[in-house]
């Protein structure tokens, strides 16, 4: 067996709509091509022993032990490999249960779908299943160390990529709500919505906390003075930089106990706590000074209380644990060291701060806790006594928490919410010395030792003890408070031709309604009324620009299928999606063989399209009426035919729809006609002379409409935008040389040949073609492009592309003659002259050459550019509703 390709998909796709993440491996059987797997001797044996709890695998029989039972019974390679590329997932922890095989037309090539949790351990699992089922073949088992490494990978590649807790919590809420949200490619940032609604955390800090509260919070000192300004209780305390000044210090705040600590320090490093004598004091100052950038030290008074972290969230007090520092309690037979390897054995514990719980780890801190006690790691402690190892109760520490949210005195609730007020912080974390939180902090001499900025959720989200609070809720609620919307109107469009124009003809309408559109196309990516990257951009990344772009009002978004097929979709849901027309271009690429196949990529777009939006389907395709029955939302057509039957009976029960009716483009709604413009005043339409532009132009005021357009604004649009070389390069670009003609297009397969041919055929003089098409595309369509060529023009240059895709010079030229012969062949007098002229250059200027009086020259060039350049090199009359 080979792996050929791995794809990762990211939205959703031709195998899912709903499961985005998959990974999809082309996959040579090879020798393994036609053999099943009940006639490979012991295979079914050593699978079940390698991985067993394959029998949790239903499959197609739908009970426990269904896929083992297939196996058992004869079932293909590729098939195997999915589960098991599943399974290994699912042993390292990972939640992976969608998959899909299918046969290719190449014989023994298939492609393996299977969903993932995080995508480096997705291709992993594949490459391993593939690892994993040859050795079963080849020896009739996979040992038990590779086996137990893979799983041990697995799960390292998913720490590694996995989010701290803080911003998982949120991440999650985000989901609950219907939010979208990416991380972004620096500084751990996650966006929230899409556009000009987005919004940002990293970790806790999201994008409207304030720099200065920020500063001032990892300023203690300065927190200090100004809630002491504000009447708030804090420590009695000073700031030290000389040793000098210690024992004055002392005396200022009263005499011990002390605290000393780091001026700018956190996670509880340098701080020594309840310190009654001048050599601990002595200490303390060294390491506080040693931890702090500037060598400054604060010397506070100490108070005596339980340690609690007050969380709050734009404005309101949203949970508050106690903390408490890692401690073991005694049974009167355990060592000290046995009880801290018991504490650790807490599935709840890990290292970092990705588990609920973290490791108790023995340093120096530990040793000196338990010395200072008179005990050492060998004591064995008595029965129900407590010994502390940490003076600080971090979670990083292997501290625990307990909630205190409901015990809160009310006056401390509304201290705490002032506080984080008083320090600018829409989200705060208030660490709290009281002997009891229940009462108000004044009569129990309880004091506000810090404000944190990006304060972690952990010990809120997952207490060691008490309610778990949903703090990531009240993060969600003051980013996009209720009635505020997260997803700016997408609305995409696909079809095998006209994708560009609608989704420049959309973006232009749309523009009228006041709106800032971001959109994609074949040839950039456009905000406003600029480029901002230009290039082939129809795939799921330029979309993402797009929805990360913060001054983006609707995104328009062109879906070709390489985008889909690489990737999938690059945006879970959509208000509107177009699909224009299906018909044969590009097939053999990717796997999709038939046009069927091809329908089943475009009409991702309309199933994704929301409940409550539109999908604008084109009623004169067959292949794309078809696709109404998969869509979730409502259904919107268009037709050039103001007698098709499905549009009749879907307007006849109150549907919507768009009818190109006596010369007009209108909107149909329930029993209402509304027109919007005659066809001639449309420029793109050429006078009404090209079908298809037509029907490009009816798809996007379809779209328009749906998403709420008025109707002048869409007649503002329709009648405003023209073919022109700067709006649409290579789209029905028409020249005026004076005596006569030119057109470039970029019609490339055989349906957008018939839709050229359509608007060359009403020309009234003569008509030269200049034609070729690019070489990755089958024999087949080269010889339907010769076909159709001889009935659309009177004198034909057949020419290449430079760049022939890897097929040899001067075949694709062949095969297009061989389709005009086929024509010509019947009539007994040729009606038309054809040539080969290979080099496009050459090939276009000689048909400008021989252009005579009232003729036309159609150029179908590789290069839009190049093809631009030589007809503007002959001076074309400026024409003030076309080309600019
Ligand atoms: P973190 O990063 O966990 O917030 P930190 O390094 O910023 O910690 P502080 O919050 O200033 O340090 O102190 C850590 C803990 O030490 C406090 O939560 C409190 O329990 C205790 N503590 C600090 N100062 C005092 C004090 N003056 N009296 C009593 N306890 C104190
Ligand atoms: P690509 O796959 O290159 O991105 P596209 O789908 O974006 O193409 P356009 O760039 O809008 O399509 O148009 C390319 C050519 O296809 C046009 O110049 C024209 O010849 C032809 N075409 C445009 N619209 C249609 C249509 N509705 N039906 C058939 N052919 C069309
Ligand atoms: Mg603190
Ligand atoms: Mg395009």
């Amino acid at each position: 067996m080979k792996i050929l390709k791995i794809q990762t998909l990211r939205g959703p796709n031709y195998w899912s709509i709903r499961r985005h993440q998959l990974i999809v491996m082309r996959l040579d059987l090879e020798e393994l091509t036609e053999r099943y797997s009940c006639d490979i001797p012991g295979f079914y044996e050593g699978l079940t022993s390698v991985l067993p709890s394959l029998v949790e695998h239903h499959c197609s029989p739908g009970v426990r032990g269904g896929f083992l039972s297939r196996v058992e019974r004869g079932t293909l390679m590729g098939h195997i490999i999915e589960h098991v590329a599943l399974e290994l997932q699912q042993l390292a922890g990972m939640t992976a249960g969608f998959g899909r095989t299918r046969e290719t037309s190449s014989p023994g090539i298939f492609q393996v779908a299977f969903e993932y949790d995080n995508e480096h351990a997705g291709r992993y699992a594949g490459r391993a299943a593939v690892r994993l089922c040859q050795s079963i073949v080849d020896t009739g088992t996979y040992p038990a160390e590779e086996l137990t490494q893979d799983i041990e990978d697995l799960k390292e590649l998913k720490a590694q990529a996995s989010l701290g807790p803080s911003t998982e919590a949120i991440v999650k809420e985000a989901e609950a709500r219907d939010i979208p949200w990416q991380q972004l490619n620096a500084r751990f940032m996650i966006q929230f919505g899409y556009g000009c609604y987005q919004k940002r955390i990293q970790a806790t800090l999201s994008n409207q906390t304030g720099v200065l509260a920020v500063e001032l919070a990892c300023d203690k000192e300065g927190t200090k003075q100004i809630l002491r300004d504000a009447g708030v209780p804090v420590p009695r305390g000073t700031v030290i930089r000389y040793f000098d000044e210690l024992q004055d210090a002392i005396d200022e705040v009263g005499g011990y106990p002390i605290a000393i600590k780091p001026l700018d320090g956190n996670h509880g490093r340098g701080i020594t706590l309840d310190i009654t004598k001048w050599e601990t004091a002595a200490a303390a100052y060294d390491e506080a000074s040693n931890a702090s950038k500037t060598h400054s030290v604060i010397l506070e008074r100490f108070y005596t209380g339980r340690d609690h972290r007050v969380l709050v969230v734009n404005g309101k007090m949203v949970a508050v644990a106690e903390r408490v520092p890692a401690h073991v309690i005694g049974d009167g037979q355990l060592t000290i060291e046995q009880l801290i390897e018991k504490t650790n054995k807490d599935p709840r514990r890990g290292d970092g701060h990705d588990n609920v719980l973290t490791r108790i780890v023995v340093d120096k801190t530990v040793l000196s806790m338990v010395t200072e006690k008179g005990y050492t790691l060998e004591t064995v402690l008595p029965a129900g006594e407590v010994c502390f190892l940490r003076a600080t109760a971090n979670l990083s520490t292997g501290g625990s928490a307990i909630d205190r949210t409901d015990e809160v005195h009310p006056e401390n609730a509304w201290l705490f919410a002032r506080i984080a007020k008083i320090i600018g912080l829409d989200i705060a974390g208030i660490d709290v010395v009281t002997p009891d939180i229940s009462k108000p902090l004044r009569e129990v001499d309880g004091v506000i030792v810090e404000v944190n900025a990006a304060p972690g959720f952990r010990m809120h989200v997952a207490p060691s003890e008490g309610l778990p609070r949903n703090v990531a809720g009240a993060v969600m609620d003051m980013l996009f408070p209720p009635g505020q919307p997260s997803r700016v109107p997408i609305l995409a469009v696909t079809g095998t031709n006209g994708k560009t124009t609608t989704t420049r003809l959309l973006a232009h309408i749309m523009k009228q309604t006041g709106l800032a559109v971001g959109y994609t196309t074949t040839d950039g990516i456009y905000i406003g009324d600029h480029l901002a990257e230009p290039g082939d951009n129809t795939g799921p990344q330029s979309a993402q620009l797009i929805l990360r772009d913060p001054t983006v009002e609707v995104a328009v978004l062109e879906c070709a299928r390489g985008g889909i097929l690489r990737a999938g979709l690059g945006f879970d849901t959509c208000d509107v999606g177009v699909v224009l027309n299906v018909s044969a271009d590009h097939l053999g690429l990717g796997d999709i063989d038939t046009i069927e196949q091809m329908a089943k990529v475009k009409s991702v777009v309309a199933e994704v399209v929301m409940p409550k939006g539109y999908a604008v389907l084109n009623a004169d395709d067959p292949l794309v009426v078809q696709m109404a029955e998969r869509v979730k939302a409502q259904v919107a057509y268009f037709t050039m035919n103001p007698e098709n039957e499905i549009v009749l009976r879907h307007t006849e029960s109150g549907g919507l729809a768009a009818v190109y009716e006596n010369g007009y483009l209108s909107i149909l709604k329930g029993d209402w006609t509304l027109r919007i413009e005659q066809a001639v005043n449309v420029p793109i339409t050429m006078k009404g002379r090209a079908p298809f532009m037509i029907a490009n132009a009816l798809a996007a005021c379809l779209a328009a409409f749906a998403q709420g357009v008025k109707i002048e604004h869409i007649r503002a649009g329709l009648s405003t935008f023209v073919a022109s070389t700067s709006q649409t390069p290579g789209r029905m670009n028409l020249f005026n040389m004076g005596s006569y003609h030119a057109l470039i297009d970029y019609a490339h397969n055989p349906a957008s040949y018939e839709a050229l041919g359509a608007f060359v055929k009403n020309w009234p003089g003569h008509r030269i073609g200049v034609i070729g098409g690019p070489g990755d595309r089958r024999d087949e369509d080269f010889v339907a492009l010769g076909q159709l060529s001889a009935d659309i023009f009177d004198e034909i240059i057949v020419k290449e592309d430079d760049d022939t895709r890897g097929r040899e010079r001067g075949s694709a030229a062949e095969l297009i003659s061989k389709g005009l012969q086929q024509v010509l062949g019947r009539v007994p007098e040729p009606r038309i002259r054809y040539e080969m002229i290979l080099n496009e250059t050459e090939a276009i200027n000689t048909a400008l050459d021989r252009a005579g009086a009232g003729s036309l020259v159609v150029i179908l060039p590789e290069s839009v550019n190049r093809a631009i350049q030589l007809i503007e090199s002959r001076n074309p009359i400026k024409e003030s509703n076309n080309n600019s």
